[in-house]
């Protein structure tokens, strides 16, 4: 037997026929303001006739409901045995994810699945309640940015491959993490009819995020200014030439990043009743995808409640936050922020995150702004507990702190924190803190205790013995 064959009569009867994915659903991009649909053989990133942002909608979805929410559960648990490549990641969950994408253009680099940790004791402690970290720093990017590049660019392939396409230019704007997503995922198609294109903010994404795209061998653009700049230049591009746009913005990239939310719940044994999630705000593609990945379980009845949802942002770009405690959307110019990757003050998926707070999360949607003295210290605290987690991780975790102490949160609920990509990425932020040379405007000032710095020894022995008062065997 190959080894992607399956042996269907190890299965239960009841998920057999359902196991290899068959429906293809009627997906369609959808307008979010006056409703227009659009058929997907163009990439399409706003409406035409309003210029409002565009959902991808399922018009067949209501057909998945003749399966029960418990055989759907069934189904995704059995799948998990299988071996067949392109539901090893994210699209394992494809009637829901991305129905209409043939398997055998599906891009699997690795994707999605990542674990969740739970929190130990002296970090619960610190916290004040237990918790778990899902770390999504442990995809193939090293963030979770690779969820929706896995559905854009498994949807790019099979529109090479559908509409015969000879000459295609992936580009995106990036805080870093987008770019190194975009970079792996195009590099892994023919170079002959795929080029990759990434706009930076010069000196404003870390050495390793710089280092991910060049090596990926995409044409990396460095201009001045900070994410919002680079944003608007690619809507430009998109708009007047023939480029296919890889932000968040892209419909197709927020249906892949709703995984994290059927993963979440197919890790807990799909008992939502006491969720909460806590993740890091920046362009809000991914509290969107997050809501909308539990939608779609809640509507199948795969999970009987929604979660409650805390949106974490520094007080340097916060203007989710600030609407939140307000009542008022505005945009505004960020400040340095070791949340590097969420530093954005005018995030594009704002409008999607209002309408599904307005309709379906209301008072089960909270958000949080923290210093960056605290979302630096959210990080070194939690990676000197075992966890290993991003500048956005620690913000994650400090947020969730300050939710509990505001009584967000209850301390009997099950929480899990969303670690949105690597510490390894952010090491210059931790090396600023260990020697206390953060510019003036992070506003971080070092505390010795937290401080760690390599010690220089001679090579001997007797004098490492010496410097760790070793006792004598
Ligand atoms: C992109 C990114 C974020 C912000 O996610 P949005 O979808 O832009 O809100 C947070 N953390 C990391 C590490 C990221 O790369
Ligand atoms: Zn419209």
């Amino acid at each position: 037997m190959k080894h992607t064959e399956v042996n269907f009569e190890q299965f239960p009867r009841h998920v057999r026929e359902h196991l290899v994915p068959t429906y293809e659903g009627d997906v369609v991009y959808e307008c979010i303001g006056c409703a227009a649909t659009y058929h997907l053989n163009q990439f399409l990133y706003t409406c035409p006739a309003c210029k409002s942002l565009l959902r991808l909608h399922d018009r067949k979805f209501d057909e998945l409901k003749k399966i029960d929410g418990a055989t759907w559960r069934d189904i995704f648990d059995y799948r998990l045995m299988l071996r067949l490549e392109p539901l090893k990641g994210i699209f394992l969950f494809k009637e829901i994810l991305f129905p209409s994408i043939p398997l055998q253009d599906i891009i699997y680099l690795g994707e999605g699945h990542t674990p969740l940790v739970r929190s130990n004791a002296a970090l619960s402690g610190l916290v004040g309640m237990e918790f778990f970290v899902k770390n999504d720093g442990l995809n193939p990017s090293a963030s979770f940015k690779d969820r929706g590049m896995a559905s854009a660019i498994s949807f790019i392939n099979y529109s090479i491959r559908k509409r015969n396409i000879k000459e295609l230019l992936g580009i995106c704007a990036s805080t870093g993490d987008t770019s190194a997503a975009a970079a792996l995922y195009l590099s892994y198609l023919d170079k002959n009819i795929v080029r990759s294109v990434v706009l930076l903010p010069k000196g404003k994404v870390t050495p390793q995020q710089l280092a991910q795209p060049l090596g990926s061998g995409a044409t990396v653009i460095e201009v001045p200014g900070v994410f919002d700049d680079c944003m608007r230049i690619v809507e430009q591009l998109a708009e007047r030439y023939q480029v296919c746009l890889l932000n968040s913005k892209n419909p197709i990239r927020i249906m892949g990043q709703k995984s994290y939310a059927f993963e979440v719940a197919q890790q807990l044994g799909y008992d939502t009743k006491d969720l909460t999630v806590v993740v890091p705000v920046g362009n809000a593609g991914n509290v969107t995808a997050i809501m909308e990945g539990f939608l779609d379980l809640y509507r199948l009845s795969i999970i009987a409640h929604l979660p409650q949802i805390v949106a974490v942002q520094s007080r340097h770009a916060n203007p989710v936050a600030a609407w939140r405690a307000s009542g008022r959307y505005e945009p505004m110019t960020v400040q340095s922020s070791v949340a590097q990757a969420a530093m954005i003050g005018d995030p594009v998926s704002f409008p999607k995150v209002k309408k599904l707070v307005e309709e379906y999360f209301n008072q089960q949607f909270f958000a949080v702004d923290l210093s960056e003295q605290e979302v630096i210290e959210g990080m070194l605290e939690a990676n000197r507990r075992g966890h290993v987690v991003c500048t956005q991780g620690g913000e994650s975790i400090a947020g969730l702190a300050k939710a509990v102490k505001l009584g967000i949160v209850a301390k009997d609920r099950t929480v899990v924190v969303d670690s949105t990509s690597h510490q390894l990425k952010f090491s210059n932020f931790q090396q600023m803190y260990f020697e206390n040379s953060f510019p003036a405007e992070y506003q971080i000032t070092a505390k010795p205790e937290l401080v760690n710095k390599p010690v220089q020894l001679e090579a001997s022995a007797d004098a490492i013995a010496g410097y760790l008062k070793l006792k004598e065997k």
